[in-house]
């Protein structure tokens, strides 16, 4: 017999097989919480009109389909660079910043990952927040890494902030930290500026190399600047920082596979060095990243007029999620809810982190077609006024 037919099953993905399951439900009034991927109030997939904007612009020029070279389209990585680290990044400026085009924020985790894993002695191990993005732990496991966990979120549904520098203290040094920038996934709980500080002196104290995870730059306050804040004090603090860049949620760039990934180095010389090694790592992975996302966060980065415009964009689709979290706590408490859901108006970014447990996440699945992971995290920009009342409705129904 084949060796295809000893090939076991493979467990589904925990988000996206969720996400199966709700294309499945065949119930009218089914709501996917799921994914995080932006809908605008009538529950729909937004474009950008400044992404729109772009594409026509590339039409008209008869922008053709030649590759990249190997690290992607060099304007757009000038441009995604500034947009993540601020125009007054020192290293930046210095030309000390090796960085390389991805497959959005998975492919630059991936990416950074294959690299910890040739370049870092055996045995390093990654740490990621507990909880994090679960597929964190899978790609840092399958570049060879071991993947431990640091404390993130305390039993009062606060950042723990002394459990995590007492984790930091702990671990061997030069580890690798994975920081989420901000809105982080799934608790929608980050740091505040003091908290930060008191991060970025402990991994320096403790010689720790970190990689900060930007998935939802823009998502937090509405401002990317502002949103950039930890990236840009743990970059001018001089720590060994790689950055995982991601234009999916903050452009809307979901499906075009958009991100880089950077390293910030000692010297230019340096940075030419590991830049090298990336592109052996790519070359023969994928050869080289597609062109249209990066064309088009370019084209909008380019202009001043686009950009003031994309600003306000992404600033609107914040502030629609926020609204939303307002309106579900509203609605729990019409519904007759006793609990008290402020930390789903305290948290930020795409997700809420309800507190429900699993059992409740699968009869809200089950009985209620309301669909959610089975930790409790649901997509805030899943929610709008058409089915605020029904999601909040049915939380009551199986939580109280
Ligand atoms: N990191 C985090 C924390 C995320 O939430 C996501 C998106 N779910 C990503 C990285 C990567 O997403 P993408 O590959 O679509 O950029």
């Amino acid at each position: 017999s084949s060796y295809l037919s000893k090939v076991p099953q493979g467990a589904a993905d925990k988000i996206l097989g969720i996400a199966q399951a709700f294309q499945r439900d065949e119930r009218a009034d089914k709501v996917n919480l799921v994914v995080g991927a932006y809908r605008d109030g009538g529950g729909s997939p937004w474009v950008l009109p400044t992404v729109r904007e772009a594409e026509q612009r590339l039409i008209a020029r008869g922008q053709n389909k030649e590759y990249a070279s190997i690290v992607g389209v060099p304007a757009f990585l000038d441009r995604a660079l500034e947009f993540a680290y601020g125009p007054g990044c020192t290293a930046l400026s210095e030309g000390r910043v090796a960085a390389v085009q991805t497959l959005s924020g998975t492919g630059a985790c991936r990416l950074a990952a294959d690299f910890y894993a040739r370049f870092l002695p055996p045995g390093t191990a990654a740490y990621v927040s507990e909880p994090t993005w679960p597929n964190h732990i899978p790609i840092f496991e399958t570049a060879g890494l071991e993947v431990r966990k640091y404390r993130y979120l305390g039993a009062d549904g606060r950042f723990d902030v002394e459990g995590m520098l007492e984790d930091i203290g702990q671990a061997p040094a030069g580890s690798v930290f994975v920081l989420h920038a901000c809105a982080h996934n799934p608790t929608g709980v980050d740091p505040t500026a003091a908290d930060w500080k008191r991060i970025s002196d402990a991994l320096l104290a403790a010689g720790q190399h970190i990689l900060v995870d930007m998935a939802y730059q823009g998502f937090a306050s509405g401002d990317a600047r502002r949103d950039a804040a930890a990236l840009s004090l743990l970059a001018e603090a001089g720590h060994s920082l790689a950055l995982a860049q991601s234009f999916a949620k903050n452009f809307g760039l979901y499906g075009e596979r958009v991100g880089s990934l950077s390293l910030v180095c000692a010297d230019a010389a340096e940075a030419s060095r590991v830049e090298s090694q990336l592109k052996l790592l790519i070359r023969p992975m994928y050869s080289s990243p597609p062109i249209h996302g990066a064309l088009l966060v370019n084209e909008v980065l380019s202009d001043a007029a686009l950009r003031a415009q994309y600003d306000d964009e992404c600033a609107s689709m914040a502030r629609r999620i926020s609204d939303m979290r307002a309106l579900l706590v509203a609605e729990l408490s019409a519904a007759g809810s006793q609990r008290d859901w402020s930390h789903v108006t305290d948290q930020i970014g795409m997700f809420a982190y309800t507190g429900l447990t699993a059992a409740q996440c699968d009869a809200l699945m089950e009985e209620h077609a309301v669909y959610l992971t089975r930790d409790g995290r649901i997509s805030m920009a899943g929610v709008n006024e058409q089915n605020a009342g029904v999601i909040a409705a049915a939380i009551v129904a199986v939580a109280g």
